[in-house]
């Protein structure tokens, strides 16, 4: 049985005959909810479970073939939890709870370091949660565990950080510089006042102006905002005055978010659902603008200046995100046929008995719950890291990595280019502008019955 979420993948028989109407029906599916599901890593954490025996860290390390590494620190604690939001954040401001686990890090960072200590790393990212959040002297900490016990190179590593308009400072922001952070991501979402309370962000557009001031004087290479549309009570002229808000100070990167909301987020799909959907027309209202500032589109949400970067000579490191090392909880960590994390969960309760599992612990040497990639979901991965992106699939890539050919093993992919929202050209499958507006609902299709019985089958605590 097939519901209108989730259209019927064609197979090669069906394919061989892939008539006109076929190829309408399938587009009509795809393009009736384009908001389904973000793919922001596949399989999604709600694909993991318990991996019996663990699997001793030293072993996958040892064995992983990337040519250099990616370095994640997950910082899960914010001021307060924002309405949309199902990552794995704590709203607790508590100096000593913070420090008790950056102790935490420090120590998984000390037995991590043995196993991954035999590649370089390209990138570095802290995430959350909201980093800043940290005391300065935390924070700091943060970048001499990256560069004393994992052994970072910050010369020549691109190095990111997520921020919020009310923890940055003038103290934290120096920091930020001695360590040659590159890029600088703040969460803002909505110049409007109303809206961000709408979303329990009370943030004052002040506050917002303040933080972007401050950022300005320190001129980072990138400076990234994020911006969400489909807000509760926002219109498209809202929407288009947040973007000229942003614009304004000229960054050099932008993502925009549809919002989402789920049944355990604190914004409802309910509530959602009584207002006319209007995230279509703000991302065209979004692409339009960004263009005509020079902005070139590279996802459905990235928009950056063509020259955005660092002048750091950095290593070469994959988009598909293999080799990712991920310290902290709540961080994933990617080989590439083992993905694995501390549990996945969004309540309090969840969230704080979790960290304190973790924060508690006397080892961290073993992967005790993630997901083994099959031969099939390492190749759905691969695509899907590519295609989503505006540098497409490159078909010999494929071929190159996995023996076979992109349309042996899926032959359905054929439906995007007799749709329309794909393009092959030069042997690169690329979704073309309006396909790249259906990224959700073309990655929700492309997921396997097996990622998708186990998402399925989750449970949030
Ligand atoms: S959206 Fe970001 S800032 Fe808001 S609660 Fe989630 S992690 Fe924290």
């Amino acid at each position: 049985m097939t519901s209108p979420l989730h259209p019927p993948l064609l197979h090669r028989e069906d394919l061989l005959s892939l008539s006109g109407e076929k190829v309408r029906q399938w587009k009509a599916d795809i393009t009736a909810s384009p908001y389904r599901s973000y793919l922001y890593s596949y399989p999604h954490k709600t694909a993991y479970g318990d991996l019996q025996p663990p699997l001793p860290l030293a072993e996958l390390w040892q064995s992983e073939p990337a040519e250099s590494f990616f370095l994640y620190m997950h910082i899960p604690f914010c001021g307060a939890r924002c309405g949309f939001c199902n990552l794995f954040t704590l709203p607790d401001k508590r100096a000593d709870v913070h420090t008790r686990y950056v102790d935490a890090l420090e120590r998984q960072a000390r037995e991590w370091s043995a196993f991954t200590g035999h590649k370089p790393f390209a990138r570095f990212a802290i995430g959350g949660g909201t980093p800043t959040l940290l005391a300065a002297d935390q924070l700091r900490r943060l970048f001499s565990i990256a560069v004393d016990i994992m052994g970072l190179d910050t010369g020549t590593t691109s190095i990111s950080v997520e921020t919020s308009p009310e923890t940055i400072s003038v103290e934290k922001l120096d920091i930020l510089k001695d360590a040659a952070v590159d890029r600088v991501s703040m969460g803002i979402q909505s110049f409007v006042a109303a809206e961000s309370a709408a979303i329990y962000r009370p943030q004052q557009p002040d506050e917002v102006y303040r933080a972007l001031e401050l950022l300005g004087r320190y001129d980072f290479p990138v400076l990234n905002l994020d911006l969400i549309y489909g807000l509760p009570g926002q219109t498209v002229e809202s929407w288009v005055y947040s973007l000229n808000r942003a614009l304004a100070y000229a960054p050099e990167e932008i993502f925009i978010y549809p919002l989402y909301t789920r049944e355990h987020t604190i914004v409802k799909p309910d509530t959602i659902r009584l207002q006319e959907d209007i995230r279509i027309e703000c991302y065209n209202a979004a692409c339009e603008l960004l263009e005509q500032h020079g902005y070139r589109q590279y996802s459905m949400r990235r928009f950056a200046k063509e020259a955005a970067g660092t002048d750091k000579p950095i290593l070469d490191y994959s988009c598909q995100e293999e080799g990712m090392v991920g310290l902290g909880c709540g961080a994933r960590s990617y080989t590439r046929n083992v993905h694995y994390a501390s549990r996945y969960g969004v309540s309090r309760k969840a969230t704080e008995s979790i960290i304190a599992d973790y924060v508690a612990a006397e080892h961290y040497d073993t992967a005790d719950y993630g997901i083994m990639l099959s031969l099939g979901e390492q190749k759905r991965r691969f695509i899907l890291k590519a295609i989503l992106h505006s540098e497409g699939l490159a078909l010999t890539d494929y071929s190159g990595r996995f023996g076979t050919t992109v349309w042996q093993d899926f032959p359905e992919l054929a439906l995007l280019p007799a749709s329309g929202l794909a393009r092959e050209t030069d042997g690169v499958l690329r979704l073309t502008p309006e396909g790249l507006g259906y990224s959700d609902s073309i990655g929700d299709w492309f997921i396997s019955g097996e990622i998708r019985g186990r998402m399925e089958r989750f449970v949030l605590p």
